[in-house]
């Protein structure tokens, strides 16, 4: 157990990574409950805070802190660039033997750590927690959320483990995996049930967020949902193909209908409302998919520009422990 102000060990055997986006009402409350949660489960450990752009008073807590306590480290973005690429960068930049990613709110409760950590102990290098009951959340996002699993667990690759989030344990191997994939649209309930390795759900009771209010507006989640689906499924582009060969036989019958109908009772000029129902329709069906390939299109666009998934401004952390970043990952390459 190392001491209060004392020089962090280079490695930790437990790192904590905060994504932080204006909470610094929740800061000195989060330390305080997590500080002695960690000093008794861990040997030792650091408290990684990536402050995503906020513009609160988020920094100054966090530079308040660090002076404190040396065993919280932050790292600061240029700017806000969500939460998925807050933890991506937590994963880079934390360097303790386990990692376990837990919100800023509270409302992951720190003491499930000791259960995540048993686990590990235990063996297993996926350590999530399962939400016992989403009453935190409005009704509204509960049923949409609940839809999108459905959907996900229908056409994604992967399945997900439910009521699985970002509140969890990963072992060095499974963060080295995760490090790995270099995508830029990163879903990371996806991503962290990709790699696999020996997992285990830990239910934990979800609380109410400490001060604040959520940072994800409808807007945020839509796009995080598609997101989700379009990198861990392609179906949406695939589908049109069926789409398509289900109305090809429709428009054959009809065709061979019409015909017929011509041959028997000779020309009939009615027909004008059927012919715009069609032309809407189908016009209609084009557009979506057009539209889903612009999604996909854009996707691939923003892989291939390469580039970085985050700038960072400032670093608190003392200076003779900074690790050699990975050179592989273009994100782990641009820090100032
Ligand atoms: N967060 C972030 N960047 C963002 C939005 C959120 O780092 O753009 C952080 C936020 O500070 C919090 C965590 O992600 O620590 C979860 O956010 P929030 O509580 O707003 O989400 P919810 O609990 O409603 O899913
Ligand atoms: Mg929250």
């Amino acid at each position: 157990m190392s001491i209060t102000g004392a020089t962090p060990s280079v490695n930790p055997e437990l790192s904590i990574v905060v994504p932080v986006f204006n909470e610094a009402d929740n800061l000195e409350a989060l330390i305080a409950r997590l500080t002695p949660v960690l000093e008794r489960i861990a040997s030792s450990h650091e408290i990684l805070f990536v402050d995503d752009g906020s513009s609160d008073e988020t920094m100054h807590v966090l530079r308040k802190i660090h002076t404190s306590d040396r065993r919280c480290r932050a790292v600061s973005f240029s700017r806000n660039f969500g939460k998925e690429i807050a933890i991506a960068a937590g994963l880079d930049h934390a360097r303790g033997r386990a990692i376990v990613i837990i919100d800023a709110d509270l409302q992951h409760p720190p003491e499930t750590i000791e259960a995540f950590v048993a686990k590990w102990r235990e063996g297993y290098k996926n350590v999530y927690g399962t939400r016992i009951d989403r009453n935190a959340d409005s009704p509204l996002r509960r049923m949409l959320t609940k839809r999108f699993y459905m959907i996900f667990e229908q056409f994604g690759e992967t399945g997900l483990p439910d009521g699985a989030g970002d509140f969890r344990l990963l072992d060095r191997q499974a963060v080295e995996a995760l490090k790995s994939m270099p995508e830029r649209a990163r879903f990371s309930k996806g991503l962290y049930a990709w790699i696999g390795f020996k997992s285990i759900g830990v239910p934990f009771e979800v609380a109410e967020r400490h001060a604040g209010t959520s940072k994800f507006s409808y807007r945020k989640l839509t796009r995080f949902a598609l997101d989700g689906l379009m990198s861990f499924s392609t179906l949406p582009l695939k589908v049109w193909t069926y789409v398509g060969m289900v109305v090809s036989a429709f428009s054959l019958l009809a065709a061979f209908y019409y015909i017929m109908q011509t041959i028997i009772r000779g020309i009939d000029v009615p027909g004008y409302a059927s012919l715009i129902v069609s032309i809407m329709f189908f016009a209609g069906v084009q557009l979506l998919t057009l539209g889903i390939m612009g999604e996909y299109i854009g996707r691939i666009f923003a892989e291939v520009k390469r580039r970085p998934l985050y700038l960072v401004a400032e670093r608190l952390e003392d200076e003779t422990n900074i690790m050699p970043q990975d050179p592989t990952r273009p994100g782990a390459r641009t820090h100032v």
